[in-house]
């Protein structure tokens, strides 16, 4: 399929282009074809610097450490004084951490320092307290030393000019301590993405309040909102529509003048109220609306104007797949970050897999270590698409290929963690 040149017109002229039952990398594969990154930027304060994206690379203002420093408390000195095993030597000074000893060092001479401090000209060698003995204002130094021992040199962790992060790169908190170890206090960042979320269905209520007849407590709105505020998005939380066709129409136009991506939940199935296809289909474009995978086989992704529309399924496990999936990687990606491939490795599998033929399947699984310590990962039980609690229970997804049919204990399986 030639991706370069698709767009909705020429979408159905695709060879292997089923909207109806589209494999799970070709979906992903279709979704990146129409994202294009915010580029609007913005300064952010680093204190406010968690999850957003670098817009510019970063160069290294500065060397750091930008000074050479002692890793230990000893004596700071000239390698080339230290001799046998009863080098006797003459201290002249203290080096404190932020309080550098500031005179020569001679030949014959020390320096009591500490960790942090400056290593005071001329020295070349730090030897930690422990192998010194003090005798007023002698020292005298064991042996067996190295030239450079304990000294951490200016510019080891980064040079001055270098290249430390390169624009797209997601700041995590250790990005956060590195940036201010630059002595940087705000970095240019592409501006927040937009997601507004909905769910939709006459059953659901709003958790605090007390359930009538037939009702249940809306859930997905609030497991988007956990996995959306993780990836640092501005979550637009526009409530519960009533599984009403005009109610659902404006709701849809309304929100995509608003954000920049829209994911609902719920009525993406063929039942008699499900008009969320129909009404994309109306008011904007459907790429794709079903997926040959388990949970999650109805999977709308389309377009209103400029904003992008996920109409994820109704089923609470169901939602967390396939935004996992699915979206997560195409909002990273619209968010300006490069995108990064999902780690997987292999497992054993110590119970037995249920699963027919004929659609990949996103299994929940606890992966730990065995007594012998090899991996192995176990199903979590019930694997409903209802099934919250074996979510809760689990720790990574065993995916198993489209052809796998049932399964004995002991297959070896591929896994996902999810953090
Ligand atoms: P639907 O796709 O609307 O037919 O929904 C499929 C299943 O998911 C039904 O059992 C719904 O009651 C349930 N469901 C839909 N939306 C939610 C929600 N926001 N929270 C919890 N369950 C939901
Ligand atoms: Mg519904």
């Amino acid at each position: 399929m030639d991706l370069q040149n698709a767009s909705f017109a020429k979408l159905d002229t695709l060879d292997d282009y089923d909207p109806n039952s589209m494999p799970v990398e070709q979906a992903r594969q279709l979704i990146q074809h129409f994202l294009h990154p915010v580029e609007q930027q913005e300064t952010a304060p680093l204190h406010a610097a968690l999850h957003r994206t670098l817009a510019d690379d970063l160069l290294s203002p500065m060397n750091v450490p930008p000074h050479d420093y002692s890793a230990m408390d000893g004596y700071a000195l000239r390698f080339s004084d230290l001799a046998g095993d009863h080098t006797r030597l003459k201290r002249v000074g203290s080096s404190f951490a932020g309080h550098a000893f500031e005179g020569q060092v001679a030949a014959g001479e020390c320096v009591r320092i500490m960790t942090g401090a400056t290593i005071p000209r001329d020295c070349d060698c730090v030897v930690m307290q422990e192998h010194a003995q003090a005798e007023g204002d002698v020292v005298v130094i064991g042996g067996g030393h190295r030239p450079g021992q304990n000294v951490r040199l200016v510019g080891e962790d980064m040079k001055q000019g270098a290249t430390v992060l390169a624009r797209g790169h997601r700041i995590r908190p250790v990005e956060m301590g590195l940036l201010a170890s630059l002595g940087i206090g705000e970095i240019a960042v592409y501006r927040k993405l937009k997601v507004a979320i909905f769910s939709t269905g006459d059953e659901l209520q709003l958790p605090g309040t007390p359930l009538a007849a037939g009702q249940i407590y809306d859930s997905n709105r609030y497991t988007l909102f956990g996995m959306l505020s993780e990836l640092g998005a501005d979550v637009l939380d526009m409530g519960n529509i009533r599984d009403d066709r005009e109610s659902l129409r404006k709701s849809f136009l309304d929100a995509a003048g608003k954000a920049d991506v829209i994911i609902t939940s719920g009525g993406v199935s063929v039942g008699e109220a499900d008009y969320i296809k129909e009404l994309l289909a109306e008011i904007g474009e459907v790429v794709f609306w079903k997926i040959a995978m388990k949970p999650g086989r109805p999977l709308a992704y389309g377009k209103i104007g400029g904003c992008h529309f996920f109409g994820l399924p109704g089923n609470p496990v169901a939602v967390m797949v396939t935004f996992h999936q699915f979206v997560r990687d195409a909002l990273c990606l619209l968010m300006g970050q490069s995108p990064k491939p999902a780690l997987t490795f292999r497992a054993v599998c110590v119970t037995p897999i249920k699963k027919a033929p004929g659609r990949a399947e996103f299994q929940r699984g606890n992966l730990s270590r065995n007594d012998s310590g090899e991996l192995v990962v176990h199903t979590t039980g019930n694997q409903g698409s209802g099934i919250l609690s074996s979510m809760s229970k689990a720790n990574c997804y065993i995916i198993l290929p489209v052809a796998q049919g049932n399964a004995e204990a002991g297959l070896s399986v591929e896994v996902q963690l999810f953090d």
